[in-house]
């Protein structure tokens, strides 16, 4: 499945950029990136070289930064990756372990 055209965090929408190929910062020209947060276009760019699970995958961890900026969670850069990472990958678990779960959440929280 391809992943979406825009997501919605705290009520501001994202664009989904998508990239055939691994690409540049917008902001460090020389780092090479899979996965970006571009908050100042409201854009996740996602690169879609790789699997359908690795892909998924970025796509949370870059929403998760989205949701941190909504959020006013400013820690530093290292931190933040650290954070974004771990719970990318708890939340990849349950996600994907728990589909009644996701939809009682998908049901409920919208009230
Ligand atoms: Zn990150």
């Amino acid at each position: 499945m391809k992943p979406p055209k825009k997501i919605k965090v705290g009520g501001h929408y994202y664009t989904i950029v998508l990239k055939e190929e691994e690409f540049a910062s917008s902001s460090h020209e020389d780092t090479i990136l899979v996965g970006e947060h571009v908050p100042m276009n409201s854009q996740i760019r996602l690169c879609i070289k790789g699997s359908n699970q690795f892909i998924a995958r970025i796509l949370l961890h870059e929403t998760l930064h989205a949701i941190f900026d909504h959020q006013g969670i400013d820690l530093p850069v290292k931190e933040e990756e650290d954070l974004v990472n771990r719970i990318t990958w708890g939340l990849s678990t349950v996600i994907a372990d728990n589909p009644v779960f996701v939809k009682y959440l998908q049901t409920n929280l919208k009230g």
